[in-house]
């Protein structure tokens, strides 16, 4: 059988190269970009192509949209989640959440992840493979075509470390911004990482004005151990100089993700902790209550609890936010769902 190849791993130049390659004018390039973010996905209801290069499209290109295993919508309406296959069986979710200001997508970056973070149910089974980021964008058109809404911003924050992928995640970030794509300014472009340092400074280098979203978590090496087997490897003072770093390259303030676990790290200590070590950074800490996995027994904090972590940072003039609770009923949190699946899957 020969290899077809996905085109949305290519840009437009590579598919106008493809097109001289095999005899066909560059043009077609962008006319075939063209249907495929109008969502038409078969080559054969491309019209203005001729049926030869419909033909030679068929036998050696595929547009790989994942197939829908399982969807959800949320009780409000406002999330919906997606199970996605791809051609060699692996799993991911993605998740869409519909705010006032527009639709906002979470694509997950690699099958599995092998950071290892113990309150995520995407690691439990580590990682299969890096996702290419023509499969990264396939959730984003796969989506889209379900809710039949546009999407404005993207967040790369569902199963995987994007920047443990960093070739494929910068260059699907460059495919959503181009023109003749999703035309996603790099302003509305999320991107979370555990803290992986010498990314984050080839990133800084690269002066992309993509929002940077480094999961903290801890306020101290100490109890970031415990949670992130990552911190063994990056202490919080090497991570803190790289977004410093980040910051001076590109003047965008950074967001520290900070999950609120019950008895680990949501005392008024760690509170006033966390807002040493971010004292006079331009930052902001956004607070996730985490949800509860089986796996690691976590419990989430009663809402006083966040409130009063909350406020003893504002105190400290630290810009700090509670992320809304979104479908908590359809299993939203990241990995949750891939997860549960897999784990039926085995137990067929
Ligand atoms: S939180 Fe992110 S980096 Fe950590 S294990 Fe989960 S997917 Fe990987």
């Amino acid at each position: 059988m020969i290899d077809l190849k996905n085109i949305l791993d290519f840009d437009i130049n590579e598919l106008r190269n493809w097109m001289k390659e095999n005899g066909e004018k560059e043009f077609r390039a962008k006319q075939i970009f063209d249907w495929i973010y109008k969502d038409c996905f078969e080559f054969d209801q491309m019209r203005n192509l001729p049926e030869s290069l419909r033909k030679k499209l068929k036998e050696k290109l595929y547009v790989g949209i994942p197939e829908v295993v399982e969807k959800y919508k949320s009780r409000d309406g406002d999330t919906n989640k997606f199970l996605f296959r791809y051609m060699d069986g692996n799993i991911i979710e993605t998740v869409v959440m519909h705010y006032k200001h527009g639709n906002s997508i979470c694509v997950s970056t690699q099958f599995g992840c092998r950071m290892g973070c113990s309150f995520c149910a995407s690691t439990v089974n580590g990682m299969v493979r890096n996702m290419t980021c023509g499969e990264i964008l396939g959730q984003i058109l796969a989506a889209r075509k379900e809710i039949g809404e546009r999407i404005s911003n993207i967040v790369l924050m569902g199963t995987g470390e994007p920047l443990d992928n960093f070739e494929n995640v910068l260059k699907f970030i460059d495919l959503t911004n181009a023109d003749y794509g999703f035309n996603i300014g790099q302003r509305h472009i999320t991107l979370s990482t555990c803290g992986l340092v010498p990314q984050i400074k080839k990133l800084a280098d690269m002066n992309y004005q993509i929002t940077l979203a480094v999961s903290l978590h801890a306020p101290n090496d100490k109890i970031r151990i415990e949670m992130m087997p990552i911190a063994n490897k990056y202490p919080i003072n090497e991570i803190l100089d790289a977004c410093r770093y980040y910051i001076d390259k590109t003047n965008r303030r950074i967001t520290f993700e900070y999950a609120l676990i019950k008895g680990k790290n949501n005392s008024p200590e760690n509170a006033a902790e966390l807002a040493d070590i971010l004292k006079g950074m331009l930052c902001h800490v956004n607070l996730i209550p985490v949800n509860t996995v089986v796996e690691n027994g976590f419990s989430k904090p009663s809402p006083e609890e966040v409130n009063t972590f909350c406020g003893l940072l504002a105190k400290r003039g630290i810009e700090t936010t509670v992320r809304r609770e979104m479908g908590s009923d359809i299993n939203a949190a990241c990995g949750q769902l891939r997860r549960s699946y897999l784990k039926d899957q085995r137990s067929d």
